[in-house]
């Protein structure tokens, strides 16, 4: 087990329906530290890189276009296993059938506006946030809770 850094994107719908807060405060709950976190206008550009293994898919066009609808935050979360633990966190792509409990299962009813990005894997991830963050975007400091959030060799 590893401590991993992994990306968030709150999607236009969430800062549309004031739910950024919320959101961010579920990640903070859990226990997952905020090392990176701006506000983004996204183009075309980005998204397209950023959704490119979608480009087949009939609905690529349609899903960059709501990402472009208001603007994004993006965030850099780290934890032990942290790639993982976020997936879980978000639940399945499906808001409608994401399971009770799960970030889309509480708080969405679509496919498509489904609240959050999250990384799907530690490669993924790193390039995620090389796309969306700067380095000098990106801070590592000590959690003061680090002790309490985890057992000494589970990283
Ligand atoms: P995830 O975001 O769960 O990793 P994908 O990478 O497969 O899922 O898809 C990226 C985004 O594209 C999804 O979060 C969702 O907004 C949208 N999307 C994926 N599949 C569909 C679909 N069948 N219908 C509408 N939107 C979709």
């Amino acid at each position: 087990m590893a401590i991993e850094k992994t990306l968030v994107l709150l999607k236009p719908c969430t800062l549309q329906r004031a739910l950024a807060g919320e959101i961010i405060s579920i990640f903070e709950k859990k226990g997952l530290q905020i090392c990176g976190m701006k506000m983004m206008q996204l183009d075309d550009a980005i998204l397209s890189e950023h959704y490119a293994h979608l480009s087949a898919k009939p609905f690529f066009q349609r899903v960059k276009d709501s990402m472009m609808t208001a603007p994004v935050v993006a965030l850099c979360l780290a934890g032990v296993d942290a790639v993982a633990a976020v997936r879980a966190l978000a639940g399945p792509t499906n808001g409608r059938l994401a399971t009770p409990g799960t970030i889309r299962g509480n708080y969405c009813m679509s496919f498509q506006e489904n609240i959050v990005h999250a990384s799907d894997s530690p490669e993924t991830a790193a390039v995620e946030l090389a796309r969306f963050f700067r380095p000098e975007e990106i801070f590592s400091y000590r959690p003061a809770t680090f002790d309490y959030l985890y057992a000494n060799d589970e990283y």
